[in-house]
């Protein structure tokens, strides 16, 4: 069967079971507007798709490792406006891009992070 909708069945069905499914072979297998209308199907498939080749997980044998934050940390409070990055303890001493103790401070664009580092404190430590 050679049903556009039939073949996104049969690849998703086979996307699924092995992260394999090849769409160039399946687009091969109609034509005309049967295989446009598959290869909008399979485009709006794959941006969607969770992809294995891109999941570092499931590549490399990763297993999920729970970390608890540092009790001092305030990030919470960060994020919710309650506090400023220079409230909390740990800030630009034990706490610093390099050496994070807080997701805030992990990313570029965490908000101890960028305080630290847009707010001249990493100047004022390191020099
Ligand atoms: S990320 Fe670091 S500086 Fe920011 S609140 Fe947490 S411990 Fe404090």
């Amino acid at each position: 069967m050679t049903d556009p909708q039939h073949l996104l069945q049969q690849f998703i069905e086979e996307d699924r079971a092995g992260g394999t499914a090849d769409p160039l072979a399946y687009l091969q297998r109609v034509e005309g507007a049967d295989r446009s209308e598959l290869e909008a199907l399979l485009d709006g498939y794959l941006a969607r798709a969770p992809r294995r080749a891109f999941d570092a997980e499931a590549r490399y044998g990763i297993t999920y490792r729970s970390v608890p934050d540092n009790k001092a940390c305030e990030c919470g409070a960060i994020l919710r406006g309650l506090k400023r990055p220079q409230d909390c303890k740990l800030f630009g001493t034990v706490c610093t891009p390099e050496n994070p103790m807080g997701s805030c401070m992990v990313s570029s664009e965490g908000a101890c992070a960028a305080h630290y580092t847009y707010g001249r404190y990493k100047d004022a430590v390191t020099t």
